[in-house]
């Protein structure tokens, strides 16, 4: 697939949209605090929703009911990348299954509920941008949001993603 311009925030938006009447039946809550200075990146649009998509449903069933989501986009200038940040009020991810969660069938969640493809799948979509995705849980003190909105909320995990203005050839 051809490489385009992708504004992320308005893919963030878009998802969020799609899933926000469905999460709210679940009283889970999406905030969120959108840098307005990001460039476009060269990427696959689709394939970048389907990232965001894998993410906000793991967060959903971290969560089940009554939570927050909280989706922060950063320009890193001086780094020449975007940083995207998913924080969630969920389960968290217990010390000795942070390494396991992107490897290909890793699943905690009972048969039929999940096949643990999300993170692989996620993982390498995010590479083939020349970026990197990793975890947190809990979310070290630097990564919680200070909006009065989010700045009081129990958060457990966050996922950081890490994408690259300008594609450097190996
Ligand atoms: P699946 O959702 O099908 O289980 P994934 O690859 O999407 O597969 O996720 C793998 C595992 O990582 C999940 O089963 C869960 O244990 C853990 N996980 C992923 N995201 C979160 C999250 N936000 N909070 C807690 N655990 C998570
Ligand atoms: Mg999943």
């Amino acid at each position: 697939t051809e490489a385009k311009n992708v504004d992320l925030n308005a893919s963030l938006k878009e998802v969020v949209s799609l899933i926000e009447h469905t999460f709210s039946l679940s009283h889970v809550t999406i905030l969120t605090n959108f840098d307005s200075s990001l460039p476009p990146i060269k990427g696959d649009g689709e394939k970048l929703k389907q990232v965001w998509l894998n993410l906000l449903n793991n967060a959903l069933d971290a969560i089940g009911e009554n939570g927050y989501i909280f989706i922060r986009t950063k320009l890193c200038a001086h780094r020449r990348r975007i940083v995207v940040h998913f924080l969630d009020t969920g389960s968290g991810i217990p010390q000795e299954n942070l390494d396991k969660i992107f490897d290909p069938f890793f699943t905690t969640k009972e048969v039929g509920k999940g096949t643990g493809l999300g993170l692989s799948v996620t993982f390498g979509i995010i590479r083939d941008h020349g970026g990197r995705i990793f975890a947190y849980s809990p979310p070290p003190v630097e990564y919680l949001p200070k909006e009065d909105k989010a700045d009081d909320k129990e958060w457990a995990t966050i996922f950081i993603i890490e994408l690259p203005l300008k594609e450097e050839k190996l």
